[in-house]
Parts: structure tokens; sequence; C-alpha cells
């Protein structure tokens, strides 16, 4: 089920900054960097209490669905899928979450968020290889080719945003000024959202 609650309230769950609300993340306001403790009753003793085997998976597998903003169901889906290839489960299952569409809007530094990227695309101003793609979920492949859609108004507001921010990881290749960008490698294990535990994940979805 869509979670539809406070955003922040998901940091503070997982007693770390999950960077979901793109600027307000950096600043004084973000409720982690004030020290809130966890959500609930149990809000301030949760973060020593000794954590159990299963609690450790199951919060791992939370965290990892918090970040890339995704439901039970569709990041179960990818652990399956990350199960049936060759390589190693749990760095297969973080490399098609890096290869998102959205995830590599927002990591290109276009986005300030993965909600915010998207949005972008959901809305239809996102291209890849020329043709306008609507599908945030999309594998990105080598080679492949994104940029904003010619709008002036929500390209101006990008533009200003990520202006001087060149946060993009080496697997890919962005202009900022023109917010376009390629992929350029295929994401490996340095590359990977450093937060998520996946021998946890695997645990959690093995049993
Ligand atoms: Fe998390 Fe950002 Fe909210 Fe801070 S401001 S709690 S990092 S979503």
């Amino acid at each position: 089920m869509k979670y539809t609650g406070p955003v922040c309230r998901l940091c503070r769950r997982e007693g770390e900054k999950l960077y979901l609300k793109g600027a307000r993340c950096e600043g004084p306001k973000c409720p982690i960097s004030k020290g809130r403790p966890a959500p609930g009753q149990h809000g301030l003793t949760s973060a020593s209490a000794k954590k159990s085997e299963y609690a450790k998976q199951m919060r791992a597998k939370q965290k990892a669905k918090r970040i890339f903003t995704l439901t039970e169901r569709v990041f179960s889906n990818y652990y399956q899928k990350a199960e049936n290839k060759e390589g190693v489960t749990g760095n297969e299952l973080l490399k098609m979450l890096e290869k998102r569409f959205d995830n590599v809007i927002y990591r290109a530094g276009i986005a300030s968020s993965r909600k915010q990227a998207r949005q972008l695309i959901s809305h239809g101003l996102c291209k890849l290889n020329s043709r306008i793609v609507d599908i945030p979920s999309v594998q990105i492949r080598v080679g492949d080719k994104f940029e904003i859609k010619d709008n002036k108004k929500e390209v101006n507001i990008l533009k200003d945003a990520s202006a001087n921010k060149s946060t993009a990881p080496r697997w890919i290749k962005v202009d900022l000024k023109n917010l376009s960008g390629e992929m350029v490698a295929e994401p490996e294990k340095d590359d990977f959202e450093k937060s998520i535990e996946s021998q946890y994940i695997i645990e959690y979805y093995s049993k």
C-alpha cells in the first residue's frame, strides 16, 4: 500500500536521513538534524534498544523501500527478479533500483529528490533517447540519453535548483546546463546507496 503520511516521519522511524524532500533535507528544518526521536510512544527508546535479527532484516527492507519510495509489492518484485539473475542477488537488486529512470534523473542532479524525478517523468517532461517516456520504473541502459523536455517554466526552475551542483556518480555523464545526460557505465557495488544493507534484505525475503 502506498504511504501517504508525512514523509519526514519515515526518516524518523529509521533514525537517519533518507533524503526524501530535496533541499529541505540539507537545511536546519530537517527533523533528523534537530534530533527528533522516532515517532510513537517508544520513539525515545527504540534507537538504543537491541534489535533481533528479524528486526534488523525488516528495517533494512523498509529503509530501502522508503529510499526508493516503492510499495511492498513493487519492491518484492525487484527482489524476485534479482534472485533469478546470475550475479549476487543483493548487488543485482541494488543495480536494478539504481537504473530506474526516476533514480537516474535524481542521481544526475537534475531533480532534488526521487519523488520530484518521478513527478517530472509522470508528467511527461522527460525524454529518453529523444522520445518522451512517462514511466518512472523504466530501466536505463548504458548508452541511453535523457533530457528534460523544453518546457520553459519547469526548465528554469530545475536549472536554478541544480546550478553548480555536480553530484552525478561516475556512471552518469550529465550536462546540468542543458538538463541532459547519458548513462555511460553500469552502476557497480561502490556506486550503490551506501546505507542499504542488502544482506539483511536477502535474509528477510529468503525465509
Ligand atoms: Fe528526511 Fe529530508 Fe525530512 Fe530530514 S527533511 S527527515 S532527511 S525527508
